[in-house]
Parts: C-alpha cells; sequence; structure tokens
C-alpha cells in the first residue's frame, strides 16, 4: 500500500501560542484516515495547515510523493486535495445549484454533469432541492451540501472538519454511510472529528491529538479498544 500523504514533523503557531508541535502522520492511499482529539487539540489547525491556508512553522508535507509544503493553497487545491470546512461554509442565500458549481470553479465552468450526477446519486435531496435557496436546507442536508460541493472540485485526497457536528444521530450514520462509499469509489479521506467512536468505526486507521502532539496512533479497531482511546474519548 502505497501513501498518499506523509506529514513530517507539522509545527503550527498562532503567534505564541502553539497549536500543533511537530506530528508526524501518513494518509494510505484510498483509505479512510480518523484524526480524533478532545476541542482545542489542534485537528482544524492540521487541517487548515496542509490546505495551506494557514503557514506551517516546521514541517513537510508529501502529496504523492511530491514535497507540497509551500505550495499556496490555490495549488494545492489544484492537487486535488480539497477541504470540507468545520461548520460547513455554504453558502445560505445562494441556491444548492449554485454552491455546487463554486465546488467547480477550478474547472472554469459550472461544474461537469457526471460530477452532478454523482453527487445527487450520493445525496439524492440535493436534487430535490436543487433551485431552492441553501440557507433553507436543515444542518445535515447543509453537511451534504457542503461534501457535494467539494467532490464538484473532483478531489484526490478530502479532509473533511467535523462533518458530523452537531447534526442528531440517523443523520450522521447517512453522512457517514455516504463517506464509506466515497471512499469504495476510491478518495483518501482524512476525517477530523470529535465523535470519537463513529470515526473510529469507519476509518482504517487512526491517530489520536492531544495538545498539539500525536500520542496514539493504530488501526481504528485497535484504537477503539485502546485504555487511553476509552477513558478520555468513549465515556465508558
Ligand atoms: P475544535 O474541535 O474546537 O475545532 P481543534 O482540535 O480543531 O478543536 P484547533 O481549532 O486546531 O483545535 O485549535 C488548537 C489550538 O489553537 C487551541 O488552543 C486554540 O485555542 C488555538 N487557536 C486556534 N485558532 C487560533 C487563532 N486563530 N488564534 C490563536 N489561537 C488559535
Amino acid at each position: 500500500m502505497s501513501n498518499a500523504l506523509e506529514v513530517r514533523g507539522l509545527a503550527v503557531r498562532y503567534g505564541h501560542v502553539q497549536a500543533v508541535r511537530g506530528i508526524d502522520f501518513t494518509l494510505v492511499q484510498n483509505g479512510i484516515t480518523a484524526l480524533v482529539g478532545a476541542n482545542g487539540a489542534g485537528k482544524t489547525t492540521t487541517l487548515l495547515a496542509l490546505s495551506g491556508l494557514i503557514p506551517k512553522a516546521q514541517g513537510q508535507v508529501l502529496f504523492e510523493g511530491d514535497d507540497i509544503t509551500h505550495l499556496p493553497a490555490h495549488k494545492i487545491v489544484a492537487r486535488g486535495i480539497i477541504q470540507v470546512p468545520e461548520g460547513r461554509a455554504i453558502l445560505a442565500t445562494m441556491s444548492i445549484k449554485e454552491n455546487l458549481e463554486l465546488g467547480a470553479y477550478r474547472f472554469g465552468g459550472n461544474g461537469r454533469p457526471q460530477d452532478f450526477d454523482y453527487v445527487f446519486n450520493l445525496f439524492p435531496r440535493l436534487r430535490e432541492r436543487l433551485h431552492g435557496l441553501a440557507g433553507n436546507l436543515s444542518g445535515g442536508e447543509q453537511q451534504m451540501l457542503a461534501i457535494g460541493r467539494a467532490l464538484m472540485a473532483r478531489p484526490r485526497l478530502l479532509l473533511l472538519d467535523e462533518p458530523s457536528m452537531g447534526l442528531a444521530p440517523l443523520i450522521v450514520r447517512e453522512i457517514f454511510q455516504a463517506l464509506r462509499t466515497i471512499h469504495e469509489d476510491g478518495l483518501t479521506l482524512l476525517l477530523v472529528e470529535q465523535n470519537v467512536r463513529q470515526a473510529l468505526r469507519l476509518a482504517q486507521y487512526g491517530y489520536v491529538l492531544e495538545n498539539g502532539n500525536m500520542v496514539l496512533s493504530d488501526t481504528g479497531q485497535q484504537l477503539l479498544q485502546h485504555p487511553r482511546v476509552i477513558q478520555a474519548y468513549l465515556g465508558v
């Protein structure tokens, strides 16, 4: 199995706050990897740094063997690394269709028909509401739209920041089932989650981040049985 992404010694600072302290991790090609940890552990910061949206203080990032450490955000997107941001960041006053079209902006058009079809097969509700305002969607539907918009950009690696946040368990199951389908269709996924149990059930591999340090890594199954994970995150 080859690695899609290799991160070595990544450190990120906000002024004097050292949010990520020299972490190493790898994403297996076509795998689902979970990055879990408590509020403030540094998960979002890690994703933002990978996307080139905030500067890296130290470290190296290799994507499909190429050094992308110093690429600007738009070139990272052009490589196929697409982030689904925390809180979804959909454009509420635009239609579902327009939000999806925005995802395809890097191709210079309004999105390819086969990409719309892919998103609609995954999330039929988006097709039904195509011309409605995105702001009128439920939280779960907005998350579907945020994932759909990212898929319109034809990612090779999808970075998902807390897709389950604020959603009812049934909707979370639906979203995670869609992520499984996306994975089975050949994408590499990095899933950042505070919902540790669900994330580690879905992911083949997992990393645990605490106070900016990577403290554990193993298969998702093994981590679910790890005493430290059970005590700190599973509440049993
Ligand atoms: P959450 O689930 O709350 O998003 P997280 O694991 O994603 O948590 P981060 O948002 O990456 O954590 O935050 C890591 C640390 O960096 C925290 O101590 C946070 O307070 C700090 N931090 C995050 N953003 C900033 C910022 N813009 N300026 C200063 N400190 C920040």
